[in-house]
């Protein structure tokens, strides 16, 4: 399965794919919304994206609101990981189209733990 992980932090972007890496994913990344939706072009078979709120360019809700306007990433699961743990900000997130929402400082559970409550996880892994 093909994950996009999209966070302006290069370290952000190793941490993360090397949890999805490490439970079956294949992982591209991307530094921003503009470039994530122009990595959708290329990778139709993206099945999920991990999702930073503060980018430059175009940044994780903006991404959201344009992912979710487009008919053929319907089926791409939407996981926010941000800093941003404002009541408020999760609901716009949530309302906007994401799926999940982890806050940072997160650990790998957290986000094995939702992959699995989606149904994102190949069965032969052990958790
Ligand atoms: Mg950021």
């Amino acid at each position: 399965m093909k994950a996009l992980v999209i966070d302006d932090s290069r370290v952000m972007r190793r941490i993360v794919g090397t949890i999805l890496k490490d439970v079956g994913f294949e992982v591209i990344e991307a530094g921003d919304g503009q470039e994530a939706l122009m990595r959708l072009e290329q990778h139709p078979d993206v099945r999920l994206c991990c999702i930073d709120w503060n980018m430059p360019v175009m940044n994780g809700y903006e991404f959201i609101v344009a992912a979710r306007s487009k008919p053929e990433y319907r089926d791409i699961t939407l996981m926010m990981i941000t800093t941003e743990g404002e009541q408020d900000q999760i609901v716009r997130a949530l309302a906007a189209g994401a799926h999940e929402y982890v806050i940072k400082p997160f650990t790998a559970d957290v986000i094995i733990d939702k992959l699995d409550y989606l149904g994102l996880l190949d069965q032969e892994v052990t958790v």
